[in-house]
């Protein structure tokens, strides 16, 4: 691990890692937080992955499907790193990822009353079903939602109910 940072670094020297809980761009600090005992290939990828997002600068995102899009180009600037550092990222994985976050994106516009699946709402917190009328909203993650290797199982909660604005 300390070996690739040390040679991202040394092309890109404005970037900040930081030992963390898990991989991890945070906009607020400009830091790159990633896992110190971390090992093989998916920590690599998770790494460049985030390089990705401090790269791009990602810093927020206005929609749901607004952050499937920051993902999708992190990815694409990962791969572009990989190449760099002669490291092969797995195409499948990227498609996990990806697909892990549309089942996610998916789960939290389902309405909670009756299923129906939702849009969310202009202020990008809440979703409001046009069936039964039921708001609720969900919770910002932005870039820290960590990835799980089985599919479908999600880590985070996918929506709070909000009862006081109906
Ligand atoms: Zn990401
Ligand atoms: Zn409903």
């Amino acid at each position: 691990m300390k070996n690739i940072i040390t040679k991202i670094t040394s092309e890109f020297p404005n970037l900040n890692y930081k030992v963390g809980s898990q991989f991890c761009w945070s906009p607020e600090t400009n830091e790159i937080f990633y896992k110190k005992d971390a090992m093989g290939n998916r920590a690599v990828w998770s790494l460049l992955h985030e390089t990705g997002h401090a790269l791009l600068k990602h810093k927020t995102y206005k929609s749901d499907f607004e952050l499937l899009r920051l993902e999708i180009e992190a990815w694409e600037k990962a791969r572009y790193l990989s190449s760099k550092l002669k490291i092969v990222i797995d195409e499948e994985h990227i498609q996990d990822c990806l697909d892990t976050y549309r089942d996610w994106l998916y789960k939290r516009s389902i309405c909670p009353t009756c299923t129906t699946k939702c849009l969310q709402q202009g202020d990008f917190v809440h979703y409001r079903c046009f069936n039964c009328h039921t708001k609720w909203r969900v919770t910002s993650s932005l870039f820290c939602r960590s990835y799980r290797s089985t599919k479908g199982v999600s880590q985070v909660p996918v929506f709070r109910l909000q009862t006081d604005l109906q």
